[in-house]
């Protein structure tokens, strides 16, 4: 990121201009600032050549005033404490924004999960579980799925925490397949509900679904999803990346050809019906909305005067950084902050792990329709407070997040 903060700098940024609209006692401000517990540890990791290789693996549980912990699991090179306790951070506010009863956490592994086998994956997944042991569990951190990992990943985790209770315990994460206890709409659950933010934006506006032009970063869990329901929905997709590079069609791509050659060639770069383009070129490219789905940061000075969108959506956390906010809002982007705009995922992370204690599971219409009106409630908060306050939406989101989160501090008060 080429800001000259670090992210969990920047995190603190924002909750300093939030706190200028909160005003919090000095004593609760200074708690939200720091995370409640850090794990660091170490995961020996037997290689399939018979060596063994360490990983550093981390779990940072920001808060937990509202309810467990809750939060991803990623597996990237560049996974560390700064950048994991900035994702738990905004997890918290996140949980706080949609109003569901959880706490903030992130966890992840320094390593690159690419060059990996599967099996390497399987033996470092479980081995991380057992180190995380100590902390995770149905009633005090879920952790769910992130950059890099997946299903298969939830699964070797409920399992190795099974294994390690000596009963099944499917409530110990979320984003698991279906046979073990998993959510019915988990996996499109964040592309949908940021759907719904465009949507509630885009009538905000008095702009139309139809024929709106989109361009989204990165095609993975939430990138694809999201480019398929907007184009399901009558938007057209102009352009789309991965790590390896961006393809563009002005007429419109057709989403499940792109994911169908992307399966096969493990990049979007080569599509029949494109032409190929650099990432930082697809950003140039005038839109409707944007929507970074890759990693935070993306979006710095060194690009940000150059894109024309009208409304940016986060799928990604914070793609942004602080001082392309700046220029963003100087130019009248409408953002849809991703404490809001990706909160979906946490959302159906909550109703599948009440459908795993109550062992009572619901119809994916149910599960929809659910999302939907949390969603809608959270956009009005925030889009309310941000006119009523006359500041942006992410410090409006923020104020709104961090406020519940700040009301059951203060509640609970202090212990002993
Ligand atoms: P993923 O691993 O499924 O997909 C990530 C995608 O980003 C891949 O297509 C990868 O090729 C691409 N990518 C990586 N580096 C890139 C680069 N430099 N330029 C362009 N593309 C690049 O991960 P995901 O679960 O879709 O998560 C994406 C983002 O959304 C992350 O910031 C994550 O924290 C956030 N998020 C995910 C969820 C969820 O439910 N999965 C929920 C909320 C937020």
């Amino acid at each position: 990121m080429s800001s000259s903060q670090t992210f969990f700098q920047e995190i603190l940024s924002t909750l300093e201009i939030a706190n200028r609209h909160l005003k919090l006692p000095t004593a609760v401000y200074e708690r939200l600032r720091v995370p409640r517990r850090s794990l660091i540890v170490s995961v020996p990791v037997q290689m399939d050549d018979g060596s063994v290789n360490y990983y550093t693996g981390y779990r940072v549980q920001y808060d937990f005033a509202r309810g467990p912990a809750k939060g991803g699991i990623r597996y990237h090179p560049k996974v560390n404490h700064d950048e994991i306790t900035a994702l738990a951070a905004l997890m918290t506010w996140k949980c706080g924004v949609v109003d569901i009863p959880f706490g903030g956490a992130k966890g992840g592994v320094a390593c690159d999960p690419t060059i990996m086998s599967k099996g390497e994956i399987e033996r470092l997944t479980r081995r991380f579980t057992y180190e995380l042991g100590l902390i995770i569990g149905p009633e005090s951190d879920i952790p769910a799925p992130d950059v890099y990992t997946d299903e298969q990943v939830m699964a070797w985790m409920m399992d190795t925490y099974s294994m390690m209770k000596g009963y099944s315990v499917p409530g110990v994460v979320t984003g698991k397949p279906i046979c073990l206890g998993g959510s019915l709409g988990r996996n499109k659950a964040t592309s949908s509900g940021l759907v719904t933010t465009v949507l509630e934006a885009l009538k905000h506006l008095g702009m139309r679904i139809d024929g709106l032009t989109v361009t989204v970063l990165g095609f993975g869990k939430v990138g694809f999803h999201a480019a398929k329901i907007l184009q399901d929905l009558g938007a057209k997709i102009i352009g789309v990346s991965d790590s390896k590079g961006a393809i563009y069609n002005p007429q419109g791509l057709d989403i499940d050809a792109v994911a169908a050659h992307k399966a096969k060639a493990d990049t979007v770069q080569g599509f029949k019906d494109a032409e190929n383009l650099t990432n930082e070129e697809l950003l140039t490219i005038e839109v409707d909305v944007l929507i970074p789905a890759a990693l935070e940061g993306q979006i710095n000075l060194t690009n940000v005067n150059r894109i024309k969108t009208k409304i940016l959506a986060e799928g990604a956390n914070n793609p942004v950084t602080l001082e392309a906010d700046e220029v963003l809002k100087a130019n009248g982007v409408f953002l849809l902050p991703g404490i809001l705009a990706n909160a979906g995922g946490v959302v159906v992370s909550y109703f599948e792990w009440v459908q795993d204690l109550q062992r009572f599971f619901w119809n994916e219409n149910e599960i929809d329709a659910r999302l939907t009106t949390i969603m809608t409630k959270a956009f009005k908060e925030v889009l309310d407070i941000a006119q009523e306050k006359k500041v942006d939406m992410r410090t409006a989101a923020t104020v709104l997040g961090v406020k519940r989160v700040a009301d059951a501090v203060i509640t609970r008060g202090l212990y002993p």
